[in-house]
């Protein structure tokens, strides 16, 4: 039996791991977590992706719990402006697409559009969104009571690889915060905290770790090490060598520069979405928490330096960012050949890390501490649980990376070097082939990235629906059919979208009564 896990590093990929071991294995595993005192963590890293929720549920807590505790915020799904043109929006919610006589009412819209607003006729959570509206009324209900995973008496956790469902949101939280709180939980379920710095890792003969060597606390041994040092890789890159693959040739950005804002909620509103504005090199990420916006400049440093992009985002923000210091950031886009190497896991940026477009990063996260629970070694070492691990680890971060790259390629705009490039500049291998499959029939369950990467076909639609740059067509058939039956469901969507928007308070509001 494998007794104890070591975990270097504690930003949101260190205490995430512990937190989860322990909710997994309780004291049957000793954790302890190394942190350094002089090595910050990165920082970032506020908005989520909806799976985020079984995370959370697994740890058995519940949204008042946490939420108050982090300046939490929902998270209804993106909504990307002047990706098509300067001026335009639409949103990609967690939503799935609802199915008329066997066609997606993504097929039907483009036989007839209802509207010009694809996202608000074939998705209800989009008017929500604009609307700036709270998933759950003032009495904590969601808006669609069935997929609330707080009600009822379930006897089980969930994991990703339960999702029968798509719950209708995500969080936006303060990263700092929500560490803070991890280690509390942590901590108070027995995992050891050294405040550290690691000074050397020290393998064994057959190149194993042995132990870490710490400052002043000595060594600290364990059977198992995570490497959640960010972006420097301290155990799995630089003590074991493992090499890293670079994604930079088909996602070209590697910057970018951040600020935290303080705002007014209450007389801005909250708006429950992140929002991703693309700009002259990239993109801005707007990150409403409940006292202040995240906000941040994701930019290529081949089309943009430094000081242009600090300028960008200040203008971006307005006076409000005047004195405010930036944070700049130098991003590793890629990821590690393998996250598991002998008796060392890479959980985190030290794993590997695309843009965070798409909000990936602490869903890596999950996926990574979750598949590790499921491949859990022992005194063996099972070189096919291992094997089986890296597989489901380098999928995820293999299709997030052709998806990120289908944002660029079929979005309509092409004012400048940089985005003409992205139209040019080299794909995945695979993701070419599928684009021209999609041209002619929508994505579906069959024909996007096969292995599981946390995003389904509906995600693909909406983004080649909204980005516009890509010639898209409606099924033959669809000629040959009555359409009443779709129109009909687009005008119930619209109905139930007033309905809601009607009933359902602001974010702000909801969120005012537990602050
Ligand atoms: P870090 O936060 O860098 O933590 C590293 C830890 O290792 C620290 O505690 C440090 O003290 C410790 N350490 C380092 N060296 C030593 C040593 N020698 N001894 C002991 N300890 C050591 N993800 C999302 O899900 N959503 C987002 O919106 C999002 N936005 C992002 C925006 C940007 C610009 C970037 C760069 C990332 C973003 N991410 C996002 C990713 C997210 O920030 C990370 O996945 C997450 O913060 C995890 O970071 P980490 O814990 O791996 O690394």
């Amino acid at each position: 039996m494998l007794r104890s896990v070591v975990i270097v590093g504690g930003g949101t990929a260190g205490w995430m791991s512990a937190a989860y071991l322990k909710a997994a294995f309780a004291d049957r595993i000793e954790v302890t977590v190394v942190e350094s005192p002089r090595v910050s963590t990165i920082g970032v890293g506020e908005a989520t992706f909806s799976t985020v929720q079984q995370f959370f549920d697994y740890l058995g807590l519940r949204e008042s719990d946490w939420m108050p505790r982090c300046n939490a915020t929902y998270k209804l799904g993106i909504r990307f402006e002047n990706w098509r043109a300067k001026g335009h929006h639409f949103y990609h919610p967690f939503e799935r697409l609802r199915v008329v006589d066997g066609f997606p009412l993504s097929d039907w819209w483009l036989h007839e559009p209802a509207s010009d607003r694809f996202d608000k006729d074939v998705f209800l959570v989009s008017s929500l969104a604009d609307a700036k509206k709270s998933p759950r009324f003032l009495d904590h209900r969601l808006f669609e009571p069935e997929l609330d995973l707080e009600s009822g008496g379930r006897m089980y956790r969930t994991t990703l690889s339960e999702q029968s469902t798509q719950f209708p949101y995500a969080y936006h939280f303060d990263a700092a915060l929500l560490a803070d709180f991890l280690t509390e939980y942590g901590t108070d379920r027995g995992v050891h905290h050294v405040v550290d710095h690691v000074e050397e890792v020290v393998l064994d003969d057959r190149g194993w770790i042995s132990h870490v060597r710490t400052r002043e606390h000595g060594d600290v041994r364990g059977d198992l090490f995570l490497d959640c040092t960010g972006f420097r890789g301290l155990l799995l890159g630089k003590a074991l060598g493992e090499p890293f693959e670079s994604y930079q040739d088909t996602l070209p950005n590697d910057s970018a520069v951040a600020l935290r804002v303080p705002v007014d909620v209450e007389t801005k509103g909250l708006r429950p979405c992140t929002t991703a504005t693309a700009m002259d090199a990239g993109w801005i990420w707007t990150i409403p928490l409940f006292d202040r916006i995240g906000t941040g400049y994701v930019y290529a440093s081949d089309y943009c330096s430094p000081e242009d992009a600090e300028r960008a985002l200040r203008e971006f923000v307005g006076p409000e960012a005047d004195g405010l210091e930036a944070n700049h950031i130098r991003m590793r886009i890629g990821r590690s050949r393998d996250s598991w190497v002998n008796n060392c896991v890479a959980v985190g940026l030290s794993s590997g890390f695309v843009e965070p477009l798409e909000s990936t990063g602490i869903f890596f996260i999950q996926n990574n501490i979750e598949n590790l629970v499921k491949h859990f070694p022992d005194q063996r070492w099972s070189p096919q649980l291992r094997t089986s691990f890296n597989r489901a680890v380098n999928h995820a971060m293999d299709g997030v990376r052709e998806f990120l790259v289908l944002h660029y390629r079929a979005a309509a705009r092409a004012d400048n070097e940089y985005w003409r490039d992205a139209k040019t500049r080299v794909i995945p291998d695979g993701l070419g082939e599928r684009l021209e499959q999609w041209r002619t029939k929508l994505p579906d369950a069959e024909s996007i990235y096969p292995h599981y990467h946390g995003f389904e076909a509906y995600s693909y639609v909406s983004m080649l629906m909204g980005l516009g740059g890509i010639p898209l067509a409606a099924p033959p058939a669809l000629a040959h059919m009555d359409d009443t039956s779709a129109r009909e469901e687009m005008r119930l969507i619209q109905h139930q979208a007033k309905d809601l928007v009607g009933r359902l308070p602001s974010q702000y509001e909801y969120f005012a009564q537990s602050h």
